[in-house]
């Protein structure tokens, strides 16, 4: 029977939505529950997390050195956690990929990167070649499964649990070579990219700094995340964080709104899963048509205006 530790992804305020999809992946595999939560001043994160279907017992390990999510001080944590589980498993999020490497390498396991599918306990399906291809992963059964939940393929389960909170001290204290410094971010109070309902996000065609103030008003009126392509994002147009695609996030809104971005693999390998894909290029042969729902050949800086206008 499979005993399966999740990491909690919290803000240090409140859960992330990723912790309630890795509840569903862990219930595809089957077996006992349980989650951790790390970090500083956590009783409401962990009452949160304790809420959640499924959840046998939420272990609270509380420590000022744990509340940055710095991965060199919460993966000794995990891994003393761990023992005696089957399963420890994190979302495939910036903090699952930054984490769960370490928590491999700390167990001596390779880790399962992005499941998309469970075939049994041991047994997964993840994407790979920027999702050209499915791969069916087999591990070991006597080792720990290491592994990230790809969050676009899981809903979100529900929160009508009750289970037990187990605080406990942490085992380590802060490592020597890395530190918190700070958080900047330039989303101020627009929804988390990876966990929006609506996101608006711009390409290259935005042209400049500036000009990507358009796909930041537009978002506001409409109370959706911030996106971008890659190559907004090289050319210094937007903050790196926006990135969507294979090396950027991957996500799945309910509705996604593409400006200016041509359509390549590796962006539409972050949006596959989006509901309802929306994309405006004044190419009419931009490979972005072919997965979007709704095409619209025309100019942005017109398009955007315009969208304003009616949106009142
Ligand atoms: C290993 C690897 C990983 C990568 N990872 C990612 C990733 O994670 N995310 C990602 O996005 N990319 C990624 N890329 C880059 C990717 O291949 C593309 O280069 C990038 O997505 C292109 O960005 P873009 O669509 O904004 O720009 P372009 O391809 O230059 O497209 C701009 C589009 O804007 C349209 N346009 C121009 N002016 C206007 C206007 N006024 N109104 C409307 N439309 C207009 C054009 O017709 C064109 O289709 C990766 C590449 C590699 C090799």
């Amino acid at each position: 029977m499979s005993r399966i530790l999740i990491i909690a992804e919290h803000d240090g305020a409140a859960l992330n939505l990723a912790t309630a999809k890795c509840i569903s992946c862990a219930q595809a595999v089957g077996g006992d529950i349980d989650i951790a939560v790390l970090g500083s001043g956590i009783d409401a994160i962990a009452a949160e997390a304790a809420a959640l279907d499924s959840v046998g017992t939420v272990f609270a390990v509380d420590a000022g050195h744990l509340a940055a999510p710095v991965a060199a001080n919460w993966a000794p944590e995990v891994v003393a956690l761990a023992a005696g589980y089957t399963h420890v498993l994190g979302p495939s999020t910036t903090l699952g990929r930054d984490l769960m490497p370490r928590v491999a390498a700390l167990l001596g396991v390779n880790q399962v990167s992005d499941i998309m599918e469970v075939g049994g306990s041991h047994s997964f399906r993840r994407p790979i070649y920027a999702g050209n291809a499915i791969v069916d992963v087999q591990c070991a059964e006597d080792r720990t499964v290491v592994a990230t939940a790809r969050i676009a393929s899981w809903k979100a389960a529900g929160s009508s649990g009750g289970a037990g909170v187990d605080r406990r001290a942490a085992s380590g204290s802060a490592a020597g070579h890395t530190r918190y410094v700070g958080l900047e971010t330039e989303g101020g109070e627009r929804p988390d990219l990876q966990s929006a309902a609506k996101v608006v996000s711009g390409g290259r065609a935005l042209g400049s700094e500036e000009k990507f103030n358009l796909i930041y008003g537009l978002a506001d009126r409409l109370g959706a995340g911030v996106g971008a392509s890659r190559a907004a994002v090289d050319a210094g147009y937007c903050p790196n964080d926006m990135q969507v695609g294979q090396t950027g996030k991957i996500i799945s809104p309910d509705l996604y709104m593409a400006f200016g971005i041509s359509g390549a693999i590796q962006h539409i390998t972050g949006i596959k899963d989006a509901g309802t894909i929306v994309a405006v290029n004044k190419d009419s042969e931009a490979p972005i048509f072919e997965v979007a729902d709704i095409g619209l050949v025309g100019d942005l800086f017109q398009v955007i205006p315009e969208l304003e206008r009616l949106l009142g």
